[in-house]
């Protein structure tokens, strides 16, 4: 179902007034992690100012190591839900557990499932029964048929509202935290009627590749870049070598807004 040859026409997704996969060219920015609600609203007023829409932010954290912090959870989509109200943000963030797509729909307007999750068939199944846009990410070391299928599992189950993200495969090149795989994107557009996102951040795990990894994204087609930001990076409780602080993403949407297609 996710196939072009059973449906020609691209999909669009309408998230505050965004039409993702019409043509034009959006950005999905906000922190790694929600950390706190001053945290979350210091990013959103940043974003506001740069013309965003959509604001993410992990509320329910996979990390490598059990130690690490693991987001606030419920706690966490709360914050998102009540700034996003207040500077006109959609929100979206990841959702790991199938027992959460429920509640999540009380405070996202996009559920991301991760890389991690990407074969999470019980997840993808869940997110596949509610009528909510889903961003579902690559996995870690998923064929881009493996991430076909995934986004498969959750069309079948009715909803065709998901928004593709390539974000890096593990490859044994180590100058990079992953390697983007920047023909994915084309080839999911040829392949799938689907919307397609890059994110950059978690992609190169590099500050200084955000702005050439998004033109590249931008100019081979891509419908949007992901990328994180957060108002001090140096103490950020997740990715604090490749979050942007505010100067930094001022510098970043100066670079790409005049690349970006308008619809
Ligand atoms: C994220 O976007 O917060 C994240 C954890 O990314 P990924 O699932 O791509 O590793
Ligand atoms: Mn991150």
């Amino acid at each position: 179902l996710v196939s072009r040859k059973k449906k020609p026409e691209d999909t669009v997704i309408e998230v505050n007034g965004v039409r993702i996969g019409d043509g034009s060219q959006s950005f999905i920015i906000g922190p790694c992690a929600v950390e706190s609600y001053e945290q979350v609203a210091a990013v959103a007023e940043q974003a506001v100012k740069q013309g965003i829409k959509i604001m993410r932010g992990g509320a329910f954290k996979p990390r490598t190591s059990p130690y690490d912090f693991q987001g606030l959870g419920v706690e966490g989509l709360k914050i998102l839900r009540k700034v996003g109200d207040e500077y006109g943000l959609a929100i979206i963030s990841e959702i790991v557990n199938p027992a959460d797509i429920e509640l999540a729909l009380d405070y996202v307007d996009i559920i991301q499932i991760g890389a991690r999750n990407m074969q999470n068939f019980e997840l993808l199944k869940a997110a596949g029964a509610v009528r909510k846009p889903v961003l579902l990410k690559r996995g870690l070391a998923a064929t881009i048929d493996e991430f076909v299928n995934a986004a498969e599992y959750i069309i079948s189950k009715g909803n065709d509202q998901i928004i593709l993200c390539e974000r890096g495969i593990r490859t044994y090149e180590r100058a990079t935290r992953n390697t983007l795989d920047i023909s994915a994107v084309p080839i999911l557009k040829q392949e799938t009627h689907l919307p397609v996102f890059v994110d950059v951040t978690h992609s190169t795990g590099r500050r200084d590749l955000l702005v050439p990894t998004a033109k590249a994204a931008l100019a081979i087609g891509a419908d949007g870049v992901m990328a994180e930001v957060h108002p001090d990076p140096a103490v950020a409780l997740s990715d604090s070598a490749q979050q942007m602080d505010f100067d930094q993403f001022d510098e970043f949407m100066t670079e790409l807004k005049p690349l970006v297609k308008v619809n």
